[in-house]
């Protein structure tokens, strides 16, 4: 990535002031594993504790799940991830690089080949007689590897388990004791925010690609022959989204403009609770400001084994291009049919309203915590180049000794802001005093321990001049600055700073929540 990249720069950015950083540096670092500093755990904290809230909390229709991240062997049988959750590699047989064959390809040919067989990618290999980029030795042909960790548990090397790769599995496999724990007639979901691995074989793009993420997934269960059945359908019909269908992507357009309910009549999607679903993850995402995102429809040729449809989430990354976000499939009832099979267990729900023992179909929001951080704080990423600033005497022809001025290169100020929403800022207000002296350093003091008490993610600074405190604050993308001056101690108001304006306002010690809120 070039240094003068947005992406780069987010990533120095994130490096910088502790948002995330690569594993264990101090050794190296650890590729496709990374540490969250302060910053950062409090970001992604907001960002599931939001999501939780939206999804879980704040619904009747959902149950909450923390299921073990080491996971018996037989769930990944049966879901098939022990066959199939593969993915393409090729070696180079001089320098031994591995290198994923279908990104390879995307990287070389600039297509898309998401999906496609390995016997199809050696075609191409060969038709454009790609090479190792790093050496440009051969390459071997493609072939399958599996994407999960393994790890022996307990005293004997036999006894295996998988790191899950994702969170889903856990919730299929603890399906129907959570139905009837719950007492949830259909359609209802489970939902689950936690970690996942994956031995990704080239992990890339910072933490877009990580080998240990987080996961933020939905199944959401419905009788087989209600997928239309959906009550809140009309509430989101009118909604718009840029939608990009598999016709879209053989023209090469972008895609176009539509309301979910034409996208439902014109069988676009399928089905109005894949509809719905998609259209509460826009306005989820539309809620963090995270607005510049298509839905882009799985062709054909790359649907999951276990998928009848699915449309991605994807933003408009600046150096990348479209890339997805999160994923939502419609799983029918692969997932609880496979579970049947392998546990011997019945996975049927009485449904009161038609009698009837059905195996319930599933459709499946599933959101990845860290690429959605990192694209909050792309998207959020803006440097401002002030005007450059004459120094000081600058125009004078000479100085005090009488000797001819150099004339100097004015110095443009870069300053960096993050316009994160304030519903996910790491810190959502900072206290300044003006000074220390005069008794301002007391006051501010005791402004910021009475603002803790109900804004947990406040701090307090006052080393360096104001006007560094804001810059510091701005990079860190804090919404509001106090600060505490002289009037304060006269007749107890501060100066409230609002990050993305600039604009100063003054308001009483006491409001400064109110202010803050609206
Ligand atoms: P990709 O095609 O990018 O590998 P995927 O289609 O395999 O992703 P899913 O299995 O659908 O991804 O997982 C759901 C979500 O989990 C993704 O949309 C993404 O947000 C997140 N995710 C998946 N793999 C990773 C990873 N290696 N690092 C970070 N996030 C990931």
């Amino acid at each position: 990535m070039p240094e003068d990249s947005k992406i780069q720069k987010t990533i120095n950015l994130c490096v910088r002031r502790g948002f995330v950083f690569p594993s264990a540096e101090i050794y190296g670092s650890f590729g496709g594993f990374f540490d969250y500093g302060p910053a950062g755990a409090e970001l992604k904290a907001n960002v599931r504790q939001s999501w939780w809230r939206r999804f879980v909390q704040n619904r009747e229709d959902m149950l909450g799940l923390d299921g073990a991240v080491l996971t018996h062997p037989r769930i990944w049988k049966a879901s098939g991830h022990v066959d199939a959750f593969n993915d393409p590699l090729v070696q180079c047989q001089k320098c031994k690089h591995r290198f994923r064959a279908d990104h390879l390809i995307e990287q070389e040919l600039h297509e898309s080949v998401d999906g496609i067989s390995e016997a199809k990618l050696n075609e191409l290999f060969k038709k454009h007689k790609l090479a190792c980029p790093d050496c440009k030795g051969a390459l071997s042909e493609a072939k399958k590897f599996n994407l999960m960790f393994k790890t022996s548990v307990g005293a004997t090397e036999d006894n295996y388990a998988y790191l899950r790769p994702e969170t889903a599995q856990v919730i299929f496999a603890n399906f129907k004791y959570l139905q009837q724990i719950g007492r949830k007639a259909l359609p209802f979901g489970i939902a689950q925010a936690g970690r996942s691995f994956r031995n990704e074989i080239s992990p890339r793009n910072f933490v877009f690609r990580g080998r240990e993420f987080e996961q933020m997934e939905i199944e959401f269960f419905l009788h087989p022959d209600k997928l239309d059945d959906c009550p809140d359908f009309d509430r989101i019909s009118k909604h718009k989204a840029l939608f990009c269908t598999e016709a879209d992507q053989k023209t090469g357009h972008t895609g176009h403009e539509m309301s979910f309910g034409d996208a439902v009549k014109k069988k676009i999607i399928q089905t109005r609770w894949h509809a719905y679903w998609l259209a509460e993850a826009l306005d989820w995402f539309a809620g963090l400001g995270l607005t510049k995102v298509r839905l882009r429809q799985h062709r054909s040729d790359e649907l999951s084994h276990y998928a009848k449809e699915t449309w991605d989430v994807e933003y408009d990354y600046p150096e990348w291009g479209w890339k997805e976000l999160m994923g939502i499939a419609n799983r029918t009832d692969f997932d609880l049919l496979a579970h049947a099979k392998e546990s011997g267990k019945d996975m049927t729900v009485f449904d009161e309203a038609t009698k009837q023992k059905v195996v319930p179909h599933v459709i499946e929001p599933s959101f990845g915590l860290d690429r959605l951080v990192f694209t909050l704080l792309l998207d959020a990423f803006e440097e401002k180049k002030d005007a450059p600033k004459a120094a000081a005497n600058e125009g004078n022809s000479a100085n005090a000794d009488g000797k001819a001025r150099k004339p100097t290169t004015p110095a443009v100020e870069v300053k960096t802001i993050l316009h994160l929403s304030p519903i996910v800022a790491p810190i959502k207000v900072a206290v300044f005093p003006l000074m220390k002296k005069d008794g301002l350093g007391e006051k501010a003091w005791d402004v910021y321990t009475a603002l803790k008490k109900t804004l947990p993610q406040s701090v307090y600074d006052e080393s360096g001049s104001i006007g560094k405190r804001y810059a510091r604050q701005d990079e860190l993308g804090t919404p509001y600055c106090i600060t505490v001056d002289h009037q304060t101690l006269e007749d107890g108001t501060v100066t409230l700073r609002e990050r993305d304006s600039g604009g100063q306002t003054r308001v009483k010690m006491d409001k400064i929540a109110d202010a803050i809120d609206g």
